[in-house]
């Protein structure tokens, strides 16, 4: 059976946490820094908070961004549901914007649309997140200049994108938004177990994200209140957050994974254009590159060309996992979730997402894929389509 996407794990990796396991500190050591350090450095970001998943660093960038009651959040429908739930746990709304139909990301052009009419109601957005699908950059230049005009604060959800690129420069560095977080879950590109981290060049924002990681605690002197009596000296409790933190346990793995993610991605390269070139003979488009972006590619996601094929998505879907491959779908747009749907969302309000998840279907990809791999994965789709 091949998964769509799995974790890479070396002796190397192994060794680094069977050393942390054998260390004083099995959390708050010096592993959690140290992988802040490679991360940040890596990707040219002045600051990173480690935490034990993205989805708390949604939180606690929404947060720190003060979204709140009477704020919206807005961000694609084609992600996982965490990139719209951080707005929920904020208390705020969440709204979604149309994907473009060549990249699958948020439309530039359908977030202009939907600002002018933001603008006209008064209903302007607080915070949006792209999302960079598959690992493929949004157009964060454009996106950005969207923010400064209309004044909203940008997290990139890069869940899929540490490694990837975008204007020669890599994802993480802030240079188009507030702050960007990753995810470290195994079908990622890079693996820490459970765990995420997010990045920003404001000092502000950093501190406010540290604070959230660890129930709001400092033993910083200069960010504890001022006391007539001095009996709470040693640490102080100055805002409410909550226990996000990584172990040193998860981030010795993430230092070492770290070292090998440069050749995690070129491999994943050479597997999407061996992909490209087997797969250009079947009714399937291949995921469409721009020439802005690098892509991490964490996902492969192929469109079925369904008025070419005599079957339905669901029956090639199924045809492939009976025949070993374990593939998946990227998205069903979040807000058909049937907890989406109790706030209000109904089918029909993102037609270009809710075609494209009609047609998707995201084949293995990830660094152990072989040859025969592909050759399997290529007579199972052969089969699931033509027989
Ligand atoms: C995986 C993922 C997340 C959540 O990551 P966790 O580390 O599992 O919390 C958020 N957004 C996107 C787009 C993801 O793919």
């Amino acid at each position: 059976m091949i998964p769509y996407g799995r974790q890479d794990i070396s002796d190397e990796d192994i060794q680094a946490v069977v050393d942390v396991l054998r260390s004083d500190f099995l959390t708050q050591g010096s592993a959690v820094p140290a992988f802040e350090q490679a991360v940040s450095s890596y990707c040219g970001a002045t600051h990173a908070i480690a935490v034990n998943s993205a989805t708390s660093a949604l939180h606690i960038a929404c947060l720190a961004l003060d979204l709140g009651p009477g704020d919206i959040l807005w961000t694609s429908p084609n992600t996982f549901v965490a990139s719209a739930n951080c707005a929920l746990y904020c208390g705020a709304q969440v709204d979604f914007v149309e994907i473009d139909p060549k990249s699958y990301n948020m439309s530039v052009e359908a977030l202009r649309k939907k600002l002018e009419q933001a603008e006209r109601s008064g209903q302007l957005p607080k915070i949006v997140v792209p999302v960079h699908y598959a690992g493929q950059p949004c157009e964060m230049r454009e996106i950005k200049a969207l923010a400064d005009y209309y004044g909203f604060r940008i997290i990139e959800d890069a869940s899929h994108a540490i490694g990837a690129r975008y204007l020669n420069e890599p994802v993480g560095n802030c240079h188009f938004s507030d702050i960007t977080i990753f995810s470290f879950h195994p079908v990622k590109i890079i693996t820490t177990g459970e765990g995420g981290m997010a990045l920003s060049n404001s000092a502000m924002l950093e501190k406010k994200m540290r604070l959230l990681r660890s129930h709001g605690i400092t033993s910083t002197p200069k960010e504890m209140h001022l006391r007539d009596h001095h009996e709470i000296w040693n640490y102080q409790q100055v805002d409410l957050g909550f226990n996000y933190r990584m172990t040193d346990i998860q981030a010795a793995l993430g230092i070492s994974q770290m070292k090998r993610l440069g050749e995690f991605v070129a491999k994943r390269h050479e597997l999407a254009l061996r992909y490209d070139q087997i797969l250009s003979d079947i009714p399937v488009t291949t995921p469409w590159q721009s020439l802005n972006g690098y892509s991490s590619y964490h996902l492969y996601p192929i469109r079925l060309q369904i008025d070419k094929i005599k079957k339905t998505q669901r029956e090639v879907y199924n045809a492939l996992r009976m025949h070993g491959i374990l593939v998946n779908l990227h998205y069903i747009p979040v807000y058909l979730q049937p907890y989406y749907e109790t706030l209000g969302f109904k089918k029909g309000y993102c037609p270009e997402a809710e075609k494209y998840f009609s047609e998707v279907i995201s084949i293995p990809m990830f660094p152990q894929l072989c040859e025969a791999d592909l050759d399997m994965v290529l007579a199972a789709l052969e089969m699931a389509i033509y027989a």
